[in-house]
């Protein structure tokens, strides 16, 4: 066994009415959930692979996600967050680190995650290349804003090898 470190990734985003904006489709784990509202965000807003990638390149000791992908850069506006995963997963394998397990946890008062749960984790699996992935879904209790559906949040721990 070679040199393990252990990341962490935390996001969460404002959630608001997506029929007319300001709020995007609700997209977690690059699955599309039926939901009135959606995250307000410059990218596609998708909270799990936006922890999921701080948790890749914390883990690696590289710069964050808002300092690779600057929420003010044109590029980024509406951007399918695959496409931060996979950067992240260019950069800490140039630094010949791989991801061993990833865990997350998404926060979410409604819809309910475990109908697309299966449905996100396969795309985990592809985007950071390991099998063991596991996302749990989780209430807020109805208490502060995201129990109230006002915000919907994320944590992502993962392991890496080199
Ligand atoms: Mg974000």
């Amino acid at each position: 066994m070679g040199e393990l470190r252990i990341g962490h990734g935390y996001d969460l985003h404002r959630m608001e009415p997506n029929a007319d904006g300001p709020g995007r489709p609700l997209v977690i784990g690059g699955v599309t959930l039926e939901s009135p509202v959606g995250p307000v965000s410059h990218s596609d807003g998708d909270v799990l692979l936006h922890a999921v990638t701080d948790a890749m390149l914390g883990g690696a000791g590289l710069p964050d996600i808002g300092q690779l992908f600057p929420d003010n850069d044109p590029v980024n506006a509406g951007r399918d967050s695959k496409a931060f995963v996979r950067a992240a997963r260019e950069q800490i394998e140039a630094d010949g680190w791989r991801v061993i397990s990833l865990d997350a946890t998404v926060v979410l008062e409604r819809p309910r995650l475990s109908p697309v749960k299966e449905a996100i984790v396969s795309v985990l699996v592809d985007l950071v290349g390991t099998r063991a992935v596991n996302v749990k879904g989780k209430s807020h209790e109805g208490v502060d804003a995201v129990g109230e559906g006002r915000a919907v949040e994320a944590f992502a721990v993962v392991l890496l090898e080199r």
